[in-house]
């Protein structure tokens, strides 16, 4: 995959939000591309890790009428060993066993399990937080408007969550059933059900993962970003980190980008990097 962006690519960003900048001319004298295009995706990215920005809650908005905790909720900071029956399922059985499972106080409101959709070999993985109502639902993560938004900006990239090989993606999110009224996970759900994520990664074997909202962030750098519970996104931003050896690039939930579309720039720059450390790990294997 590359950052010249194609019209199809261009007009996927646009419908975001996103501004483009120009195509990039080849020079009349070298025939070598502008590198204004590259210059303007690392200064995005050195933008969005400069210190001190104003950080607003990327929590996906309450529904009308309820009240919902704000702050954020301290996960684990020590990885326990993979119970060893997770450890040992495939990806039929690790289905299954989310389906059924109960370790958890959630599993009484949910609808559904929201287990994860796309290429399980896909080189890409998206994780986010939880599902909301519509995932519950229809047990697919990011579905509705913000799905359409994260769909959107990953067709920008060249991926699709019904694509397999190089256009592929996986998503799955870290709780797999839905808090009630959108509230905050709590530690004890992150905790149940993180090692369900964790035996995906394991299957999966992802050459990135995108991890997408505060929890969704906090769960996957528990154990290599010291007190990342009191690190706002913003600040774990334009930075690649890892879980499980995989690199990992935090960024925005589609759900907040809906709100504060002003960030949709941010969440590119955020692509971009993914991309860029998605290539040069090709480029270090090849
Ligand atoms: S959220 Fe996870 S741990 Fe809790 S019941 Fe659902 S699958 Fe089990």
């Amino acid at each position: 995959m590359s950052l010249e962006l194609d019209e199809r690519q261009r007009a996927m960003l646009q419908e975001m939000g996103v501004r483009v900048w120009s195509p990039a001319p080849l020079s009349a004298r070298t025939g070598e591309l502008s590198p204004e295009p590259a210059r303007q995706v690392k200064a995005a990215a050195a933008e969005a890790a400069a210190p001190g920005k104003p950080v607003v809650s990327e929590r996906p908005a309450a529904p009308v009428g309820k009240t919902v905790q704000q702050t954020a909720a301290p996960v684990p900071t020590t990885a326990q060993p993979l119970p060893a029956d997770i450890a040992a399922m495939d990806w039929d059985a690790l289905r299954q066993a989310v389906a059924s499972c109960q370790a958890c106080g959630l599993c009484e409101s949910r609808k559904n399990t929201v287990f994860g959709t796309g290429d399980t070999q896909a080189r890409w993985l998206v994780v986010g937080e939880a599902p909301g109502e519509n995932e519950d639902l229809q047990g697919e993560p990011f579905v509705g408007t913000a799905g359409q938004l994260l769909d959107n900006m990953l067709k920008a990239v060249g991926l699709r969550r019904d694509g397999t090989g190089e256009q592929g993606v996986y998503i799955a999110n870290v709780l797999k059933c839905r808090p009630p009224a959108n509230r905050n996970p709590q530690p004890d759900e992150v905790a149940q059900c993180e090692p369900y994520l964790r035996r995906q990664v394991e299957l999966q074997q992802p050459q990135i993962i995108l991890a997408l909202g505060r929890f969704a962030a906090q769960s996957l750098l528990q154990t290599t970003v010291p007190d990342v519970a009191r690190i706002p996104l913003g600040k774990l931003r334009g930075q690649v980190h890892s879980y499980q050896g995989v690199p990992v690039v935090v960024s925005y939930h589609p759900a907040y980008l809906l709100r504060t579309p002003q960030d949709k720039a941010k969440a590119w720059a955020d692509l971009c990097l993914a991309l860029d450390v998605m290539q040069r790990g090709e480029a270090a294997s090849a």
